[in-house]
């Protein structure tokens, strides 16, 4: 039992990198300042060689699969009662979007997942039931992406419905957020779909709907013994595409921009401290410094079981922002 419980915690957060690959969009260089081992990232470049550890690193070739294989174990987890939280981390146009939701052809980690779930869930001799919510989070506003009608695009509108609580147990809740039963897989893909677009009509620039806010997906789960009688034994599954962690100087960013930049990069660095606290198993941790950590709290504990996957860039233009993102994932590490 103690042993299992020593074993647990240490297995509890888990850090994997994706090396995304070149796009024709690319500058490429003879010089290539990436180079990737099993578990293992190389950066080298003028005057910098710097050597980074982790769980698990894909290189550019890697497909969705390669990838899923590797997060499918903390699904079960997720299924056996544990609170889980996989978080897609890295610069805007490193793959983030790409492994969480994917393409048509090549799906990403939540299509699979949805699949996934319910397939462990028509094996298991309890019943099995999920539920499905979606938000945004938007300079520490909160976006109900089920709604059933959006009352308003801007986000300030939809924001002042949307508490988070705190039960005397421990779980959070978002007051007023919309969760949808999912009865099969169909219907599952068809809620994240319209979540999917409820995002993107937020924004005015196509190009920008993801970069200044996280997207957040939860699938809760229910699972009910043979007595009727009894409470359901209920887990979180959150499945989160985080704004993009790109420091703000490079870009020039001015006005609401820049604001939207210092929202992230702050709700980033809260993030990077909760794991950081989490890591060290000190007693407190410092939870209540954005919204995002907030919303998570359940999810990012000693009991939970957290992945997150840091994404960098091939490009040798990006090198400092890749050592931002790798400095931060090995902090989680
Ligand atoms: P982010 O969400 O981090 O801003 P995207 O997921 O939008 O980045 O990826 C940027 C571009 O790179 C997209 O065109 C995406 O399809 C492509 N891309 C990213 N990762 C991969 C990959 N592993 N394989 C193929 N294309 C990728
Ligand atoms: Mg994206």
């Amino acid at each position: 039992e103690a042993l299992n419980k020593i074993l647990d915690i240490k297995g509890s957060i888990r850090v994997f990198c994706r090396v995304r690959p070149f796009l024709l969009s690319d500058r490429r260089r003879i010089h290539e300042p990436i180079s990737i081992g099993l578990e293992k990232v190389v950066v080298k470049s003028v005057g910098i060689r710097k050597e980074y550890r982790y769980d698990k690193v894909f290189h550019q070739a890697a497909t969705q699969e390669d990838v899923f294989v590797e997060v499918e174990p903390i699904l079960r987890s997720a299924l056996d009662g544990h609170n889980v939280c996989i978080l897609a981390y890295g610069q805007t146009g490193t793959g983030k979007t790409f492994t969480m939701d994917g393409t048509n052809n090549q799906a990403g980690i939540i299509p699979r997942a949805i699949e996934e779930l319910f397939r462990q869930a028509s094996l298991d001799n309890s019943s099995i039931t999920f539920s499905m919510s979606m938000l945004e989070v938007y300079m520490g506003n909160l976006r109900d992406l089920l709604a059933p009608k959006v009352a308003s695009r801007t986000h300030e509108v939809a924001a002042k419905c949307l508490n988070i609580q705190t039960d005397p147990k421990g779980m959070v809740e978002v007051e007023g957020l919309t969760q949808v039963q999912i009865p099969d897989t169909a219907k599952a893909k068809w809620w994240y779909a319209k979540g999917r677009r409820a995002r993107s009509t937020s924004w005015t620039n196509v190009n920008e709907t993801s970069s200044r806010s996280h997207c957040l997906m939860r699938i809760t789960i229910s699972r009910h013994g043979d007595d009727s009688k009894a409470k359901a034994q209920v887990s979180k599954l959150w499945m989160v595409d985080l704004g993009g962690s790109e420091r703000l100087l490079k870009t020039g960013a001015t006005g609401q921009t820049l604001d939207e930049g210092r929202a992230i990069n702050l709700s980033l660095s809260a993030l990077g401290d909760v794991i950081a606290a989490l890591r060290r198993k000190r007693g407190h941790v410092p939870y209540r410094n954005s919204k995002l950590t907030q919303i998570l709290k359940d999810s990012l504990g000693h009991s939970s079981k957290v992945l997150m996957l840091v994404h960098i860039s091939p490009c040798e233009e990006d090198v400092g922002e890749t050592i931002c993102s790798l400095s931060f994932a090995n902090r989680a590490r």
